[in-house]
């Protein structure tokens, strides 16, 4: 089983390029049986790339995912703490052994520029937003809002006053006051 580097279309063993791009055609194992995947084989991971950092193998995984091929980032530098750590070792990019063809056929064709814009969204997406409440409990700003609503409650409340009963007070020439007593 040959299959093509830049395509991914399988070829018998004769066929020396892709019909297609004409491409070189690479050897590539046979798909495994359908009866193994139901033996265990399906949680084994195998490494399909290594990449120099965690942004290209990033992409990669979230271009595989976008595929529905679930896939594992791993690195030896604790999480990108120690990037020069990648240096050594790299960053593997594991998937299922049973979607390791598949995840190679993907990696290896070239990606449209919409393909691209909509990886790099989803990697962008994939991104947990911080969630903000909407209204944070604090006590600090319960009691400024009972104090303000007392205020206001102040400002506007004005004390009934009783029909029928009203002080005037007046003033007579030499600065005393009158206090009458109105009725009526
Ligand atoms: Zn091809």
């Amino acid at each position: 089983m040959k299959r093509c580097t830049y395509c991914g279309k399988e070829y018998p063993d004769d066929a020396t390029e892709c019909s297609i791009d004409r491409q070189p055609l690479a050897d590539f194992p046979p798909r495994p049986a359908s009866t193994e995947n139901q033996t265990g084989e399906e949680d084994k991971t195998v490494v399909i790339r290594i990449f120099a950092n965690h942004e290209t193998a990033g992409l990669a995984a979230s271009n595989l995912e976008s595929h529905g091929l679930e896939c594992w980032v791993a690195a030896d530098d604790c999480g990108g703490m120690y990037p020069n750590l990648t240096a050594a070792s790299g960053v593997r990019l594991r998937v299922r052994v049973a979607d390791a063809e598949a995840a190679a056929a993907l990696l290896d064709a070239p990606l449209s520029p919409a393909e691209t814009e909509k990886v790099e969204t989803d990697a962008v997406a994939a991104v947990p937003p911080e969630i903000i409440p909407a209204w944070k409990f604090a006590w600090g700003q319960m009691l400024l809002g009972v104090a303000v609503g007392i205020i206001i409650g102040c400002l506007f409340f004005r004390p009934p006053t009783r029909p029928g009963s009203q002080t005037v007070y007046t003033y007579t020439p030499d600065g005393k006051r009158n206090e009458v007593g109105l009725s009526g």
